[in-house]
């Protein structure tokens, strides 16, 4: 599960340096597919074997000095409210402002993990002990960073990343977690109802981890399931101009928190900007999806309309080509309870491990139909394939020139293997490797 770390200090401290540095040269690679949107302000990030979401709050800075403090303490707040951990940064230099203790003053009041990241101390040995005065914080962990020559930063995520909540030990099953998103007026609210008023023996309302949205844990076939409504989103949206930035911010959790997401459409206005944008945070997060079309019993349909709404879907966002799409009434509960089966039937696709011995066969079919391409007049040869992990399904093929085997070639490998094998609503990741 990842974890979300939030980047927070006063202005000109070096929270954007510290963030670039952090998700250094990745960025760049990690997501060119088309219709993704990219956002500066969050980004994941990996250390030692722990991923997490890394937060910048400092795009939200006013040139305004007027509103400086009440925007930083809004700025502080929506971190309190959302991050596992904060980066507290301030200057090395400067030394202890006004500012900073203001901003101490909110953190500690909530029980927050917090990270005071002593920034700009470029020169360690000269310079280390310009860190003791901001004990008087209050906050337990310091550390001498400079984001600029990135000293100590191993030490200072080493810190961050021990203190995420182990979640392995959870005293209460709670089932499959299943996200539901959409933009507002979608329906999410209709459907959680409709699944809670359906599935009468509810076991108990847990408040979830901000204000805004509930968690409700039901059974179903004897099974225990969670539901995490974001429908709350809206609400605290409309009282400040961040809208995008919290409905985004609430989306990455309730994203990150579960196991299967349900992206819910309207049927009269398919996909907007904001669901294309909640659809790109599904991908990105590797997270099995389900598509579902809301106000179904809205439409004049025909017979062809299911198939023509489907692909109206898919064409607009391409890189979940491999997410069901449903149809459904949250209103009347038309298949409603579909959304339930598939998502049991994707959680299985999403942890499913084809055997080495199948998978090579099926290799060999797919290169005996369509050969790797020569390129630069070199023969490619993919020898051997293995699966490696799962959740999502991870493959490994091997090659003698890996780097010559063009994306073209990839996504046909991507194809067959859900041709062979399916993975319905999982992401899948390939990799080729080196070897003769
Ligand atoms: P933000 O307003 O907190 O996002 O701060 P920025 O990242 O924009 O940095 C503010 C200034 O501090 C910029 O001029 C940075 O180049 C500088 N800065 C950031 N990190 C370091 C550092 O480790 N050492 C020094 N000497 N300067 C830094
Ligand atoms: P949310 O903002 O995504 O939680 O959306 P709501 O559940 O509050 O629904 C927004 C509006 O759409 C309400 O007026 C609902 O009654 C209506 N609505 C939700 N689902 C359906 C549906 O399947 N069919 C019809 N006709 N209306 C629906």
């Amino acid at each position: 599960m990842s974890q979300i770390v939030a980047v927070v200090g006063r202005p000109n401290v070096g929270k954007s340096t510290l963030f670039n540095k952090l998700i250094g040269d990745r960025v760049s690679i990690v997501n060119n597919e088309p219709g993704v949107t990219r956002d500066r302000l969050y980004r994941e990030v990996k250390w030692l074997d722990k991923k997490f979401t890394l937060v910048d709050t400092g795009g939200l800075e006013p040139r305004n000095n007027e509103f400086m403090m009440s925007k930083i303490r809004e700025q502080a707040k929506v971190a309190i409210d959302e991050a596992n951990v904060i980066i507290f940064v301030v200057d090395g230099k400067v030394g202890i402002t006004g500012l900073d203790e203001e901003i101490a003053e909110i953190l500690r009041k909530k029980d927050k993990k917090v990270i005071v990241a002593v920034n700009k101390i470029d020169n360690y040995m000269k310079e280390k002990d310009n860190i003791l005065e901001f004990y008087a914080l209050g906050f337990y962990d310091v550390v001498a960073i400079s984001a600029e020559h990135k000293v100590n930063l191993g030490d200072m995520l080493d810190l961050v990343v021990e203190k995420f909540e182990d979640n392995k030990f959870k005293t209460i099953d709670e089932g499959l977690k299943i996200a539901v998103l959409g933009r507002p007026n979608a329906g999410k609210s209709s459907l959680v109802n409709k699944i809670l008023n359906k599935e009468r023996n509810i076991v108990s309302d847990i408040a979830g981890t901000t204000r805004d949205s509930i968690d409700s844990q039901f059974m179903y076939n004897g099974m225990p399931y969670t539901i995490i409504d974001t429908a709350g989103i809206r609400k605290k949206s409309k009282i400040d101009d961040n809208v995008e930035y919290y409905s985004i911010l609430r989306a990455i959790k309730a994203i990150n928190r579960a196991d299967v997401c349900v992206l819910m459409l309207d049927v009269n206005e398919l996909l907007t900007e904001q669901d294309k944008k909640v659809a790109g945070l599904i991908y990105e997060a590797k997270k099995p999806i389900i598509i579902a079309i809301n106000k179904w019993d809205m439409l004049e349909k025909t017979n062809n309309s299911v198939k023509e709404y489907t692909e109206k879907v898919k064409a607009e966002i391409p890189f979940l080509a491999y997410a069901p799409v449903i149809t459904i009434s949250a209103l009347n509960g038309k298949r409603v309870n579909e959304i339930l089966d598939l998502a049991d039937k994707i959680i299985n696709e999403y942890s499913k491990k084809i055997s080495t011995g199948v998978l090579n066969q099926v290799l060999s079919d797919m290169i005996a139909q369509n050969p790797v391409p020569t390129r630069k007049g070199r023969a490619v040869k993919i020898n051997y394939a293995t699966q490696v992990g799962i959740e999502p399904p991870k493959f490994v093929f091997f090659s003698n020139n890996p780097e010559l085997i063009h994306f073209s070639y990839a996504r046909y490998i991507e194809n067959k293997l859900r041709e062979y094998f399916g993975f319905d609503g999982s992401p899948i990741e390939i990799v080729f490797n080196k070897k003769n």
